[in-house]
């Protein structure tokens, strides 16, 4: 999710923060032997995961300061350096903090995730990441070693965007999804990143097939199995209703209204809603 970036520079930024919600103090939380929550600090949550004598991140924080402030909860949990980074996908809130990254890190991430990182390093406000693309990227599924525990990298296709990463810790049955999984809110689709709500479908669907009982994701509290299969009803249910109306020659503005869609006040960034996602997918089929 990247609410509140590149809307207007970091002014805009600083504003909403102050006035609608300070950021929560960082803290670092173990979920099982070598694996923990990073929540707080500025930008989405994220995870630590350490083997032998690594430590690695998955995702980055939204800003250097809140990615040194991670650093900083790393060390009271470990004295492994951090070697690696895994970014879950190439939005603002889990990247732009990797200048605060040691220099000699190496950023993992998704090749469509690497793109749109080269790409957002062009703005002249986010140069500072064209030091840290990645330098491996994934393209569909790999497997990484850190002193002896296996970790696994896959992208389940296009869903939040078409560079989602999942990092999957079998031995611990833990698994960071990064944006696939929102919680009490609307899922989030980017299609200018090429997202796809189907896509998103199917990838909740794959994770649910995972061995896991544990789910991290980058804006709400871990969640088990039940919570995801809830999430994905509930989704089926909403694209459901969509197909059906659309079925019934409604209109978009009709649909809309039928399921309650409020449009954002004036003056709100414009965002196209779960609906509209679902409504011009379906369209796109036909
Ligand atoms: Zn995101």
């Amino acid at each position: 999710m990247q609410r509140f970036l590149r809307i207007g520079g970091f002014v805009f930024v600083a504003a909403l923060v102050s006035a609608q919600q300070q950021p929560a103090p960082l803290s670092i939380v173990g979920l099982r032997e070598g694996i923990y929550w990073i929540r707080g600090g500025s930008g989405a949550n994220a995870g630590l995961i350490v083997g032998g004598d690594e430590a690695i991140l998955i995702d980055a924080k939204m800003t250097a300061e809140s990615a040194q402030a991670m650093l900083e909860e790393v060390r009271k949990v470990t004295a492994s350096p951090v070697r690696r980074v895994i970014l879950t996908h190439s939005d603002g809130d889990h990247v732009n903090g990797l200048p605060g990254l040691p220099k000699d890190v190496t950023v993992i991430a998704h090749a469509n995730a690497r793109r749109d990182l080269e790409e957002a390093s062009k703005d002249a406000k986010l140069a500072g990441l064209a030091g840290w693309l990645p330098r491996e990227s994934v393209a569909d599924r790999c497997s990484l070693n850190a002193g002896g525990l296996r970790i696994e990298l896959m992208h389940l296709g296009p869903a939040h965007t078409d560079g989602d990463l999942v990092v999957f810790v079998p031995s611990q049955r833990v698994a960071f999804v990064g944006d696939l999984v929102f919680i009490g809110r609307d899922p989030l689709i980017h299609r200018h990143k090429n997202g796809r709500f189907s896509g998103l479908l199917a990838t909740l669907r794959k994770l649910l097939d995972l061995d896991a009982d544990t789910y991290v994701s980058g804006h709400a509290e871990p969640v088990g199995k039940e919570d995801l299969r809830k999430l994905l009803a509930t989704l089926e249910a909403t694209e459901g209703k969509v197909r059906g109306l659309l079925a019934e020659g409604k209109s978009l503005e009709e649909i809309k209204a039928a399921l309650g869609v409020q449009e954002p006040a004036a003056g709100q960034r414009r965002r196209p809603s779960l609906v509209e996602v679902i409504y011009l997918e379906l369209r796109e089929k036909k």
